[in-house]
Order: C-alpha cells, then structure tokens, then sequence
C-alpha cells in the first residue's frame, strides 16, 4: 500500500489531466482524489471514456508527484 496519507492535502484539475475543463478536485489522499476525479470524468467526460484508463494513468502520475 502506498502512503500516501501523510502528505497535506492534494487536489489534481482536469486540465492536468489535459481536459479543457476547470474541474478540481481536492482530498486527503491520491487515491481519494483519483477516485472523486474518475467519478467527475465519467459523469461529465464521457465523450473520453475510450481514453479513460489513460487519464486514470495520468491522474495517478500527478497524484503521486505532488504527494511526494
Ligand atoms: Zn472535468
């Protein structure tokens, strides 16, 4: 498991994710974000659905790079 947790609070926007969006969702934990932000894509993205592993990918990359 990834310790994630003891960072402070990460937030990760569409736009990183290279969506024209200004979606930005913020919590406690990357896999807390990279849930809520999936969410959000799914709902409101669905013309990307077919990128959507690519952008799970992507999200988990910045997640991980601002925990660190
Ligand atoms: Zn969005």
């Amino acid at each position: 498991m990834k310790d994630w947790g003891a960072a402070m609070d990460t937030s990760i926007g569409c736009k990183e994710l290279g969506l024209s969006c200004d979606f930005v969702i913020v919590g406690e934990t990357g896999e807390n974000v990279i849930e809520a932000l999936m969410r959000h894509v799914k709902e409101e993205h669905t013309d990307d659905w077919f990128e959507i592993e690519e952008i799970y990918q992507v999200a988990c990359t910045v997640a991980r790079t601002k925990a660190a």
